[in-house]
């Protein structure tokens, strides 16, 4: 579809919504994306993205950012603890805290770097077994832990189930933000990202809608 196809029916979604386009972020989420597609959407002036692995985005952003000035980065993929270090080095904002182990790791990084990424909390809104996320049931408790720590977290993520309507999934985590006081919502990806606006979405992260299919491991 393309980067400037997106952001009309990201415009369009707005209007029928009556909300500023300007509250809304387009995370570009550029993992397994070929080189020359991130290239060609950071000429097309696009600077937020967002990758899944921690490693290949070392390997990835620095030369770029070396290139193009005011990238912001989001890690939208699950963290593992023991890389808690790097991606608080790299990262602007992290999309995906879902426990406590990590929360504490990560407060500790912060400390020590200096450096504050952004913080949502990564509500599991389906209660899958096989996906990442904290349950709905134990969000609130897990939050309150996260500012505790001094963590800056500023709103909640989540993935819906495939194959469910993702409306329901979305408000849930409205609700769950709302009520702990988070302002950020990060929900929406290439099929479902007018149905995230319709909801509140503050962040949307489209990956093949812009780029493609993904082609590289
Ligand atoms: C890959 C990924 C995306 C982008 O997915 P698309 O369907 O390609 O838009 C968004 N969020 C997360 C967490 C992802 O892993």
């Amino acid at each position: 579809m393309g980067l400037s196809e997106i952001r009309q029916q990201i415009a369009a979604a707005c209007a029928l919504a009556g909300r500023d386009p300007a509250q809304v972020t387009l995370i570009a989420v550029s993992k397994q994306q070929p080189d020359d597609r991130v290239t060609a959407a950071l000429d097309a002036g696009q600077r937020v993205f967002g990758e899944n692995y921690v490693q290949e985005a070392q390997r990835k952003w620095p030369p770029l950012r070396d290139r193009f000035a005011g990238v912001e980065l989001h890690l939208v993929g699950p963290l593992q603890s023991n890389k808690a270090r790097a991606a608080v080095e790299l990262f602007d904002a992290i999309h995906s805290i879902d426990r406590p182990s990590l929360a504490q790791r990560l407060a500790r990084m912060v400390q020590d770097t200096g450096r504050a990424p952004r913080m949502f909390v990564q509500v599991n809104t389906g209660d899958e077994p096989q996906k990442a996320g904290i349950s709905p049931a134990q969000a609130d408790g897990f939050i309150a832990e996260c500012l505790a720590l001094d963590l800056p977290v500023i709103g909640c993520m989540c993935i819906p189930p495939d194959n469910a309507d993702p409306t329901q999934h979305f408000r849930l985590l409205r609700d769950i933000a709302a009520r702990n006081g988070l302002p950020a919502l990060s929900m929406g990806m290439s099929a479902d990202f007018q149905t995230a606006i319709a909801q509140g979405a503050t962040h949307i992260r489209v990956g093949s809608a812009i780029f493609g299919a993904r082609t590289t491991g």
